[in-house]
């Protein structure tokens, strides 16, 4: 077994671990592999073990890989990275997700752009939920506003939230962000059912965002390793 292999094992027991102690079913936690800066051999290692789902953050870096790897038929592209409005197109055209979408402009690119072919783009919709000046998302208290926007195009399917919370040690501080963002989870699906996932956790804090609701938790580095340094996009 490759060393790629046997991480994604040991994060797997993570996952089960966290959510016998959360109390909660295992099949409502699916577990994100975040493979940019990383090989194409290294996605298919962790896709011999079963795993169908990758994040990726740098669209050059990803559309090799999703080249790379077109043999695989039920493998599902997540794109988890700050998207700019000139590369809407490659991400409408061969991505499954984006968990990232924060502005109107984009939603109604990608929604332009969306290949007839293709079932609608899932997305998520992204917060900031510790409201700090220079990060991704939108304010908590825009997401209805914006939820309702994105309910008029058609080539888009909103399916949830997704949050990347302060970088911090302070596990109080974090749960409480993760709690605010279970409580917008919750206050979204009564109005939209099929908007249920809830995207946070990553390797550091998986078990906590587990324990706060999380439905899918996006793991990189316990898996694939420190990254590599990123092309020039
Ligand atoms: C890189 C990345 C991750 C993975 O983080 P790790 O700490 O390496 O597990 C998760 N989510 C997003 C949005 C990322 O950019």
């Amino acid at each position: 077994m490759s060393t790629v292999q046997e991480n994604y094992k040991e994060v797997c027991a993570r996952v089960d671990a966290a959510c016998i102690k959360a109390g909660r079913e295992r099949q409502q936690v699916r577990l994100l592999a975040v493979s940019k800066t990383k090989p194409a051999d290294m996605v298919r290692d962790c896709y011999q073990l079963g795993q169908t789902a990758f994040g990726e953050n740098y669209l050059q870096d990803a559309l090799e890989k999703i080249d790379a790897l077109r043999d695989l038929p039920d493998i599902e592209w997540h794109f988890i990275g700050p998207l700019q409005s000139n590369k809407t197109k490659a991400v409408a055209e061969n991505f499954h997700w984006l968990e990232t979408l924060d502005r109107e402009k984009i939603a109604r690119r990608l929604n332009d752009q969306r290949p007839p072919a293709l079932p609608p783009l899932n997305v998520l919709i992204q917060i900031n939920i510790s409201d700090e000046d220079q990060k991704s998302g939108i304010s908590s208290t825009e997401v209805q506003a914006f939820a309702q926007t994105l309910a008029s195009l058609p080539r888009l399917k909103v399916r949830g939230l997704m949050c990347i919370p302060e970088a911090t040690d302070d596990e109080q501080r974090l749960q409480q962000q993760f709690e605010r963002m279970q409580q917008l989870s919750r206050d979204l699906t009564a109005r939209y059912p099929e908007a249920n996932v809830l995207s946070m956790g990553m390797s550091s804090d998986l078990e906590l965002a587990i324990a706060c609701g999380s439905t899918e938790v996006r793991i990189g580095t316990d898996i694939f390793g420190a990254r590599n340094t990123p092309a020039a996009q």
